[in-house]
């Protein structure tokens, strides 16, 4: 019987790793079902495999989830803390005969197996040889019903799916050194904390008909399930790290924003016509199963970083100052000392007209305090001609006589001269620009002249004019 009460879905990352970016996905889709449906949203800490699993993930999993502003609600629920409910139904079972202890090892299933004609070595199937030894310890096998002969579900994303018996064998359920397994515990969890929908990556859908067969031998009401499809890597294939930065944190650290992540990853499965940029409020009202789609999603470099930059622009420089120093580069200040808040503030504002990304400001910003190590020859040949050469000689006192160097006091002087010199403006920004940044791409070059200084404008001019006339 299917669960029918208010809507409850969890994200149950198991702390064997950082927090991947599927698995962020995955709980922004589980976030958002909850948000839109005035539902809530549980996190679960899935750390039974003991072995594996490491507090210094949980903390980090945690930490994502604190940076990606994904809140949860009710406490953390930690598996390993539940162990005694685990063993409480797995004595039920036992003691109803829906489950059995076994005590064969692989080596001896295959051997046995391996005398069947038509034995595949790729699937091993439990052949149910202690089902009815009665043993008193070993692992725990659950006993599918006899009477299974497909089970099928109703898949939220997929349609229905059917999975036939032959697919599946008496699966352990508790190890034989007393500790429980996935499908298992995953079960009494979700029942116990009345998850109405189930919510993962398509990689489970094996281990669904399991579970649910579990929930029938425990008495449990069904929730529905739901299986994203996967993200993909350009070429088609499971996304890689050789495609991509999969860990959440390195997008962090990448100086991507946390809203076009989230914003990104909503997009990647799921679509509200061809609309890309949302705020929170929109995806939470649009947001439905209906429209995740069932093929896989292709992860989409250019994409992230077009949104990143939509972002960027409409983030007020402050918060960008701080979130560099906070996260991307704690010693920008040290780095460009000559330069005060009020300069950094000008060029974030000036830089994120363009970048993609927060480190990308900074490496902006610590390229533009350096002196040009280069020139770019194209740009060279194409701006530096005899012509320019005689005017930055002359900029050189014109500029001199600027009083406060500002950009309006720069540009103003500059139009005055050019149009006395009859040249265009042009024609002195991009050599100007050459002599500060080396090359003719960039932003507007008298602001950039305001922050970099009288003197050291005049300087970066004599070393372009040094280089030129060599
Ligand atoms: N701990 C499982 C995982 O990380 C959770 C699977 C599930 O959502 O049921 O894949």
């Amino acid at each position: 019987m299917l669960r029918k009460d208010s809507v409850r879905v969890r994200f149950a990352p198991s702390p064997t790793g950082h927090l991947h970016i599927g698995g962020l996905r995955s709980a922004i889709f589980n976030w958002l079902f909850a948000r839109h449906h005035n539902g809530s949203f549980l996190l679960r800490i899935e750390d039974t495999d003991l072995e594996r699993s490491k507090q210094e993930y949980t903390d980090s999993i945690l930490a994502s989830f604190a940076w990606m502003q994904i809140d949860w609600d009710e406490p953390l629920v930690i598996q390993s803390q539940r162990i005694n409910r685990h063993r409480e139904i797995a004595a039920q079972l036992l003691a109803e005969g829906k489950a059995y202890y076994c005590a064969c090892t692989q080596e001896e299933v295959v051997a046995r197996l391996s005398q069947v004609a038509g034995f595949d070595p790729q699937f091993i199937k439990y052949d149910g040889y202690c089902k009815t030894r009665k043993l008193t310890a070993g692992a725990i096998r659950f006993a599918i019903p006899e009477s299974t002969t497909t089970v099928e579900w109703n898949d939220l994303i997929r349609g229905t799916i059917s999975i036939g018996h032959d697919q599946l064998d008496d699966f352990i359920i508790v190890r034989s050194d007393g500790t429980p397994m996935y499908n298992f515990v995953v079960v009494i969890d979700d029942a116990d904390m009345r998850i109405s929908h189930v919510i993962r990556g398509e990689e489970h859908i094996a281990n669904t008909p399991k579970q649910i067969l579990l929930y029938q031998a425990c008495n449990f009401l069904l929730p529905e399930f739901a299986h994203l499809p996967m993200i993909l890597g350009p070429d088609g294939s499971k996304l890689s790290k050789r495609d991509a930065a999969t860990g959440v944190f390195e997008y962090k650290q990448q100086g991507y924003l946390h809203q076009a992540l989230f914003n990104y990853l909503v997009r990647l499965g799921w679509a509200h016509g061809d609309q890309e940029v949302f705020t929170k409020q929109q995806m939470i009202e649009y947001f439905s199963l209906d429209h995740v789609g069932k093929k896989g999603a292709i992860f989409d470099q250019n994409k992230l970083d077009w949104i990143n930059g939509v972002y960027l622009r409409e983030t007020p420089d402050q918060e960008l100052l701080d979130l560099i120093l906070k996260d991307v580069c704690p010693t920008l200040r040290s780095d460009v000392p000559q330069w005060h808040d009020a300069s950094l503030l000008l060029l974030i504002n000036i830089y994120k007209q363009r970048a993609k990304t927060v480190a990308e400001l900074v490496s902006d910003i610590k390229a533009l305090y350096k002196k040009p190590a280069a020139f770019e020859s194209a740009d060279i040949a194409q701006w530096i001609t005899a012509d320019a050469i005689v005017h930055l000689k002359e900029l050189n006192t014109v500029l001199g006589e600027i009083k406060t160097f500002t950009a309006d006091e720069i540009t103003a002087k500059l139009k005055e001269w050019t149009k006395l010199k009859n040249i265009k403006i042009v024609a002195i920004a991009q050599p100007l620009r050459i002599s500060l940044l080396g090359k003719s791409s960039g932003p507007s070059v008298f602001e950039l002249m305001a922050v970099v200084g009288k003197h050291e404008t005049l300087e970066r001019i004599a070393h372009l004019l040094q280089s030129v006339e060599k």
